[in-house]
């Protein structure tokens, strides 16, 4: 299996406002030794702030990608996290950063980064960016007052991802390669998987063609196919399907509209 390194992780920033908070995220990420850093839509960037709070971490700021939307800068991506303070209108798959961490060890994504996504300094992460993800991962914190200045919240999820990386490897480094080695045996170990796991890119394609189908079968109705589509969604998210899993469907898709072609129009 290739497990995940920290080089995979990818860190991406949606319309941050203030440089201050890009800087603050570059040098929290650095500290924990993630660099690879993606802004959407920056209000300012590149910016002397970002500089002035990176100290240190200049490097991962000028290293930075700025992207013009989220589906670019995640669309390589193997798995997809988004970051929130709150729940959500639909309810979706969320775990814990601690938790978060634990599964991330446990992710064989054949070497495809990860991205965890993290909001505006206002109104955090819309709906339909939290749709994008396979998981949502929330820092618990006091309920009556949860939301984190967005550089400190960087700091949290990256420490917890370096802590369960690193104790993770050093477990593997001095593990008894012995089979039988009976109480260091690890049961829950992941399996190793066949295929790759579908990408950003692949669902969002998946889901477009989706769309067009259920239009095209009248399942429902182009004006108002929010939630239907909200729920496929959130059932692909759960799954997590590999790259074949995701063609399969694709197919089948193709195959329907096929279909339908030849009985709208039989001479065509
Ligand atoms: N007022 C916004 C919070 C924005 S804080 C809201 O209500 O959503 C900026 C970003 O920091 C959030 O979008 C999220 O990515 C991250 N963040 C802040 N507090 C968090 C928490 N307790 N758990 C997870 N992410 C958090």
């Amino acid at each position: 299996m290739t497990r995940v390194h920290a080089k995979d992780i990818r860190i991406v920033l949606v319309e941050p406002s203030h440089p201050g908070n890009i800087g603050g995220a570059a040098r929290a990420m650095k500290t924990m030794g993630v660099a690879d850093l993606g802004i959407v839509d920056p209000l300012r960037f590149p910016d002397p702030q970002a500089v002035w709070r990176a100290a240190g971490a200049v490097d991962v700021v000028n290293g930075a990608r700025v992207f013009g939307h989220l589906d670019d800068a995640i669309a390589d991506c193997g798995w997809v996290v988004g970051t929130s303070a709150r729940s959500r209108r639909v309810p979706w798959p969320v775990a814990t950063v601690g938790e978060f961490a634990e599964r991330l060890v446990r992710e064989d994504l054949g070497g495809k980064p990860v991205a965890i996504l993290f909001g505006r300094e206002d109104r955090g992460l819309t709906n339909d960016e939290l749709e994008c993800c396979n998981l949502h991962v929330m820092i618990p914190a006091n309920p009556e007052y949860p939301s984190l200045n967005l550089a400190m919240a960087v700091q949290v999820v990256c420490y917890e991802v370096r802590r369960a990386l690193t104790r993770d490897n050093t477990a593997a480094a001095t593990a008894d390669p012995s089979p039988a080695a009976g109480e260091n045996s690890q049961p829950d170990l992941p399996t190793d998987w066949d295929r790759s796991p579908a990408t950003a890119a692949d669902l969002a394609a998946l889901y477009r063609h989706f769309g067009q189908v259920l239009s095209a079968i009248e399942f429902h109705d182009p004006k108002n196919p929010r939630l239907t589509m909200t729920r496929l969604r959130r059932m692909f998210a759960r799954i997590h399907p590999d790259q074949t899993e995701v063609a399969i469907l694709r197919g089948v898709l193709t195959r329907i509209e096929r279909i339908l072609a030849r009985t709208t129009n039989p001479h065509g």
